[in-house]
């Protein structure tokens, strides 16, 4: 048999509808608050930020939202992705498992991003908005919004973590060559920028940071809204693309998996692929594990607290309950900076305080390995935030080994790392460090979470 088994959906395959994991769920998430108040938001609370057909999607409980036509055209571009059985992987790791993964890198961007850049870009335009304010930590998200405002004439404005912004400037330049700007958070362009760079003007910024500024610009005009590209419902909604596509490549495979993994920072290409198969579990078909894969050094599902939390540093956007590490939390460097966030999407939280999800964590060299494992016998260089998924994949692989047992496994691979050669050269050169979060730090952060943390 051949060793590269690709399954490949014709274009009309494309799913009609985003899946929404809400209406299978027993028990609705908790509301958002308002920051003030801590009252229940309503729609018009985040019409200042989002355009109105996003927030109803956010608050949307229908299982299925069609995915509107031009969308569906430019994920022609790139979709559907392809499922690959991993066969070499398994021969390398000699398991009984047999391993799947569903690979997103094909998309422009080189992520699963634009699966929501492109949707968000449409709506906003649709509403006649003209520019998307937004925060990018690695750059994977920056460049895929930068991408799909220039299919709609938007202008984008990107606030990049400025460690990131000094250590990828490629990821600056591809942003820019799609036409965005790109500025270096904290900057001084914000009040969020300058209170930080008051307190230390070397701050490398953070996530939580840069959605302070990019918020706050959102704010203050009619014409410009925010865009995030992670942790919230609509984001999940459009990347549940990513399993409905899957279940199909599994059916023609002629097979189902009994574990589902996935790497998760702000948890939407863990929620995109696992959802839609929990989904069937919760309406009486079969049933999976599904896990999330986190870095030890940001570890919001498996040692933070289950609890309402600001989504950034400056406290401006709405309380939502989730497993967070807190709004002050700082985490030490790591490569994977798409996994740098103090919080989880609420969705995923909620899924994981009902039981239907669990959650591993793994420092970032024992993944570089793991990804090196798989370059070398799927021939694809994971992003360093994939690279956490293929190593929940493989620990899964050795587990049936150890059990001599042959389920099976499908993983996402959210995206390549071609922009990420840097940490491969550190991981040879043996220069990269695992650090561990301070836990003294960890617990200040916690302490400082909003009262209504209590309730
Ligand atoms: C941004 C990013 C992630 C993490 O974000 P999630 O919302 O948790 O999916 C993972 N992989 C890649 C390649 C990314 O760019």
């Amino acid at each position: 048999m051949s060793d590269t088994i690709k399954y490949l959906l014709p274009e009309s395959d494309i799913p009609k509808d985003w899946y929404n994991i809400v209406a299978d769920l027993p028990e609705p998430p908790p509301p958002v608050l308002h920051p003030g108040t801590h009252e229940p938001v309503g729609p018009d609370d985040l019409a200042p930020l989002f355009p109105m057909a996003l927030i109803m999607q956010e608050v949307s409980a229908e299982r299925y939202l069609e995915i509107p036509g031009p969308v569906r055209d430019i994920y022609k571009q790139w979709r559907p992705s392809p499922l690959f059985r991993a066969r070499r992987l398994e021969k390398a790791l000699d398991t009984p498992a047999k391993i799947y993964y569903k690979y997103e890198g094909v998309s422009p961007a080189g992520s699963h991003k634009p699966n929501t850049a492109v949707a968000q870009a449409f709506y906003n335009a649709e509403e006649g908005i003209k520019k998307i304010t937004t925060e990018t930590g690695a750059g994977q998200w920056g460049s895929s919004m930068a991408f799909a405002g220039a299919f709609f004439d938007l202008e984008v404005q990107v606030f990049m973590v400025k460690v990131s912004y000094q250590q990828k400037p490629y990821r600056r330049a591809l942003m820019e060559s799609y036409g965005a700007s790109c500025i270096a958070s904290p900057s001084d362009t914000t009040q969020s920028g300058r209170a930080i760079l008051e307190q230390d003007p070397n701050s490398p910024g953070s996530l939580g940071i840069a959605i302070s500024e990019a918020v706050e610009l959102a704010a203050q005009r009619d014409d410009t809204k925010y865009s995030l590209g992670s942790v919230l419902n609509h984001v999940l909604v459009h990347q549940s693309i990513i399993g409905q596509e899957a279940l199909k490549q599994m059916e023609m495979a002629g097979d189902y998996p009994d574990v589902v993994v996935g790497c998760a920072g702000g948890g939407s290409n863990f929620a995109g692929i696992a959802f839609p198969f929990i989904g069937e579990q919760l309406r009486g078909g079969q049933s999976i594990r599904a896990v999330a894969v986190e870095p030890a050094a940001c570890p919001s599902l498996t040692r933070g607290q289950y609890a309402y939390d600001f989504g950034d540093t400056g406290n401006l956007t709405p309380l939502t309950k989730m497993h967070t590490l807190g709004s002050s939390f700082m985490p030490p460097g790591f490569h994977a900076g798409g996994l740098r966030y103090h919080g989880m999407a609420p969705m995923v939280s909620h899924t994981k305080e009902l039981g239907l999800l669990e959650a591993v964590a793994y420092h970032q060299t024992p993944c570089f390995e793991a990804a090196v494992t798989f370059a070398r016998s799927e021939g694809i260089i994971p992003a360093p935030e994939s690279s956490h998924a293929v190593k929940g994949a493989v620990e899964e692989a050795m587990r049936c080994k150890r059990e001599g047992k042959s389920e099976t496994i499908l993983f996402n691979l959210s995206g390549h790392g071609h922009f990420d050669m840097a940490a491969y050269t550190d991981y040879f050169s043996g220069s990269l460090e695992d650090k561990n979060y301070d836990e003294q730090s960890l617990s200040d952060a916690l302490a400082k979470l909003p009262p209504v943390a209590a309730s």
